[in-house]
């Protein structure tokens, strides 16, 4: 797993080093045991200030589990399973944070975070091919680091199969808190921070008060490719640019193949978010993440509210929210998320290794997902509300060179059944004949389409029908100094390339907007904000 280029690349970052940094590994007896010291082995032989030990540790699952401790302390992170795969870069954050490198978090959400005043231990559930994963697991490590009461453990379900079982988990990330269920399945960092924040409403509200930035001339809300395109134009403009995202990256990281990034023929949701960050980075913009915007007073001085509390004043600001999955409003699909009923097949598709699966929705998402899932499950049945599918004809015929995935189309999902809390069955009707049936299935992947994150604008900029956020050809709303960009809007065609340029258009037109027509903004306001 470590090899000799990913052993010189990890010196890299453990040449630095301030504190010492101890694996403390239980003892006893597991199969993968002799792998999991050698992997710790081998990493701390990239630095002088890392060790591994073995002992009993009460904090410790089993044998196949290590605690991290910083300067003979225990940071309260535990790794049980080796790290590898997606969950790598969270190990090796986790070492970084703890031996001198400053954890990467909002300063408004490190101040909640510190403030909390009980014993919290996090466990979370994950699958080392799940792409979510790593972001809460690394979250929860931060979190960890910032307070002593706060601990946290990743579990590979893979090597401890008997808290998959015990617990009955069925999607990943499955996170608990204090050994009762926390979040499950559909989750992400932001959702555990506003979880989090909605548990210490008192503590989010006094630690945000001292945390106001000067004001910004641009806020930009969303950090999907449209946003972050924004953000970047932006700052070229030379303005004071803060760019806010619920969930770094958008639907892009989501994403496994891109082949119509015009200029990259083939890459992958991961490489392009990895991308866009690195480019944002690239200029002095405030990176507001893991945090939702939950309004936006419109006025000469614009002031945008976050999930913490904390409110922005700034004289304009764009819009990037893009769109979100989908939900089919059937009866047992809230019910049984993270028990069978799943939005991301790359997270979730590995639960169901050999076993027959349904996916709702025939459009590319739809269709895409059923080629992935094909390659895992034993068989993918499509269910397609239309007479025909709406896939691009490339994709569909993908599909149906496959011998496991079976297309049906005019059907309406009607009901999803559980036997003993885990989907068993899809109650659909034949809208062609009215016949209702019902197809076994131990998953049902929802993929149709998407809803633009457009909610917390009502009544601030009009909206279409779908709630799309009307804009002209400059991206303009109808709310001065307020533009929007990407999937949240009514721009045709929703696609990475579209909101990039969509993104580029917005920041250049809040440019003219600031140097051309916003209002003066005296210095006792300015001061004030
Ligand atoms: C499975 C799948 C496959 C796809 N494949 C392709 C492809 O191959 N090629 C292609 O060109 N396109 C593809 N697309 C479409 C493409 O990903 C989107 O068109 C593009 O990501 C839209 O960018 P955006 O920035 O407008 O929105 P998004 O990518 O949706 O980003 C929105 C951002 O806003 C944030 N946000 C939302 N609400 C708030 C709030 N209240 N406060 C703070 N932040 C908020 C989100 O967390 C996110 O950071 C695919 C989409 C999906 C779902």
């Amino acid at each position: 797993m470590l090899t000799p280029e990913l052993l010189e690349a990890v010196k890299g970052y453990t040449a630095n080093l301030t504190r010492d940094v101890t694996f403390v590994v239980q003892t006893g007896e597991h199969e993968s045991r002799a792998e999991l010291i050698d992997f710790l082995e081998k990493f701390s032989s990239t630095s002088g200030r890392l060790s591994v030990v073995e002992r009993d540790d009460d904090a410790l699952r089993g044998p196949a589990s290590f605690l991290i401790e910083a300067g003979g302390q225990s940071t309260g992170i535990v790794f049980s399973g080796i790290p590898g795969g997606h969950e790598f870069n969270s190990f090796v954050l986790a070492v970084l944070n703890n031996a001198g490198t400053p954890v990467k978090l909002d300063d408004g959400l490190k101040r909640v975070i510190e403030a909390v005043g009980e014993d919290l231990h996090f466990e979370t559930v994950v699958s080392l091919s799940c792409h979510n994963c790593p972001d809460v697991v690394q979250t929860l490590n931060q979190f960890a680091t910032l307070n002593p009461q706060i601990s946290a453990e990743m579990i590979d379900g893979g090597f401890y199969s008997n808290v998959v079982d015990d617990r009955n988990v069925q999607g990943v990330p499955a996170v608990f808190l204090n050994g009762e269920p926390f979040a499950n399945g559909k989750i992400d960092s932001a959702t555990l921070i506003e979880k989090l924040l909605a548990k210490y409403p008192n503590v989010a509200r006094e630690s945000s008060g001292s945390a106001s930035l000067p004001l910004q001339d641009v806020t930009v809300i969303g950090g999907g490719p449209a946003g972050v395109s924004s953000a970047i134009y932006a700052a070229r403009k030379g303005f004071a640019v803060t760019i806010i995202a619920e969930r770094f990256g958008g639907q892009v990281k989501d994403t496994m193949g891109i082949e119509n990034l015009i200029s990259i023929p083939e890459t992958t949701g991961p490489e392009v978010v990895k991308g866009l960050q690195s480019h944002l980075k690239d200029y002095d913009i405030t990176l507001k993440e893991h945090l939702r915007v939950e309004s936006v007073e419109q006025g000469d001085i614009k002031t945008v509210t976050l999930s913490s509390g904390e409110q922005i004043r700034t004289r304009s600001v764009i819009v990037a929210t893009g769109a979100n999955w989908r939900e089919l409003g059937i009866p047992g699909e809230k019910e049984y998320i993270g028990n069978g009923v799943a939005y991301c097949p790359h997270c979730d598709g590995p639960f169901f290794k050999g076993r027959d699966v349904v996916v709702v929705g025939g459009g590319n998402s739809g269709i895409e997902a059923a080629i992935d899932l094909a390659g895992i499950v034993k068989h993918v049945t499509v269910l397609e509300f239309l007479p025909e599918l709406k896939a691009d004809q490339v994709l569909v015929e993908k599909a149906l060179e496959r011998d496991n995935i079976t297309i049906i189309k005019n059907a309406a999902s009607q009901e999803i059944k559980a036997t003993d809390g885990k989907v068993s069955s899809l109650v659909y009707q034949d809208r062609g004949t009215g016949e209702v049936k019902t197809l076994e299935t131990a998953a049902v992947f929802v993929q149709i389409g998407l809803v633009p994150n457009s909610s917390f604008l009502k009544g601030v900029v009009d909206m279409s029908d779908y709630g799309e956020i009307i804009i002209n050809e400059k991206t303009e709303t109808s709310a001065p100094g307020i533009f929007a960009c990407g999937d949240v809007t009514t721009v045709p065609y929703k696609q990475i390339v579209v909101a990039l340029g969509e993104g580029s258009k917005a920041a250049l037109s809040t440019f003219e907007y600031l140097v051309m027509h916003a209002p003066e903004v005296s210095e006792e306001a300015a001061k004030a904000a």
